[in-house]
């Protein structure tokens, strides 16, 4: 079964993508969709917030594509592998399919903020990379974050940014704003 729901997610974002100006809303990971334990290097610290699943469940079906950027600094600390990031994230995707929910993609920074790389938020890398592969049109998207460098890359491509704690007190609240924006 979650096989079938795989190729089906697959399908309908290589539908989308090829269609193309499409909108999108981009996840933060640690704070925003679970609980931030300082560094989540295991399945068992990977602990959703209650609201996710309806709250992605609510994106979804308005027609945004749902990814994920996040910073995994933890690998390049030497806290844990990138291997353990990947069954994360294959928990997280499988958990969500279950659910009916089809993540595009999520992408993963691993590297400490020494490293000096173009990836890590807030640099604007990985939010280009989204646009260019599912065709976005930013002025569309959405990037919610707990904190402020979720956010400033997203605004410096004309995304707009909601940042929890700020703007809002939680993702549910984060993703009626969404839809109150949209219906206006
Ligand atoms: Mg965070
Ligand atoms: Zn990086």
């Amino acid at each position: 079964m979650i096989i079938l729901s795989k190729i089906f997610c697959k399908f309908k974002v290589f539908l989308k993508k090829i269609r193309g100006k499409n909108r999108a809303v981009i996840f933060d990971r640690d704070g925003t969709l679970n609980i931030d334990y300082g560094y989540v290097g295991e399945i068992e610290k990977f602990e959703l917030f209650p609201d996710v699943i309806p709250s992605l469940k609510k994106l979804e079906n308005a027609g945004f594509l749902l990814i994920v950027i996040t910073n995994q600094s933890g690998v390049g600390r030497g806290f844990f592998g990138i291997e353990n990031v990947e069954k994360i994230h294959n928990h997280l995707k499988k958990l969500l399919l279950a659910n009916g929910i089809c993540l595009a993609k999520i992408y993963t920074c691993p590297h400490a903020p020494e490293e000096r790389c173009k990836c890590r938020k807030p640099k604007t890398l990985l939010f280009e990379k989204a646009i260019k592969e599912f065709s976005l049109d930013p002025q569309k998207c959405y990037s919610i974050g707990d904190k402020e460098t979720d956010i400033i890359p997203a605004e410096k491509l004309k995304m707009k940014g909601i940042l929890l704690g700020r703007h809002c007190k939680n993702l549910k609240e984060a993703v009626e704003i969404i839809l109150k924006n949209e219906s206006e």
